[in-house]
């Protein structure tokens, strides 16, 4: 199977601003920034989305969701809530086809609309990811 950019991402060919990493799984900083802080959890196995989990792969994955929100929320004084956004199917709204979720946190005030579509990493350089991820990794 063709190496997605998840994959890529995982393996560091491609940089990425890492915020947690297991034997089972990797979260970093979605490049995208839908809020400050939006960050995604993949699997390290290839799985294409919900339908191909097996109970293994789901307690190794899944069970991290709730230890990524707990840091995220406790990196930021601002955030008062928080999304999680798990896409299934280009018609859903899925991009890359590597099983992910969103945390994206919520700001007094953010006019985000849902499902995010905004892309705001033109306002972000290395020095602000860099911050984000740093506020984020420290809370483990
Ligand atoms: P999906 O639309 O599949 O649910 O989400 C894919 C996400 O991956 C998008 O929010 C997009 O911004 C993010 N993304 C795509 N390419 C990269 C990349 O090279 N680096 C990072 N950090 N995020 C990426």
């Amino acid at each position: 199977m063709a190496e997605d950019i998840f994959d890529k991402i995982i393996e560091g060919k491609i940089p990425s601003y890492k915020v947690y990493e297991d034997d089972d799984v990797l979260a970093f900083l979605d490049i995208s920034q839908a809020t400050p802080g939006h960050t995604l959890l993949v699997s390290k196995k290839h799985i294409d989305n919900i339908y191909d989990y097996d109970d293994e792969s789901a307690k190794k994955v899944l069970t991290k969701i709730p230890i990524i929100a707990r840091a995220i929320r406790k990196s930021n004084p601002k955030i008062i809530g928080l999304n999680i956004l798990n896409n299934n199917g280009q018609a859903a709204g899925q991009s890359v086809i590597h099983t992910h979720w969103h945390f994206i946190p919520r700001y007094q005030d953010d006019k985000l609309d849902f499902p995010p579509t905004v892309d705001n990493s033109d306002k972000y350089d290395e020095e602000k990811y860099r911050k984000i991820a740093e506020s984020i990794k420290k809370q483990f």
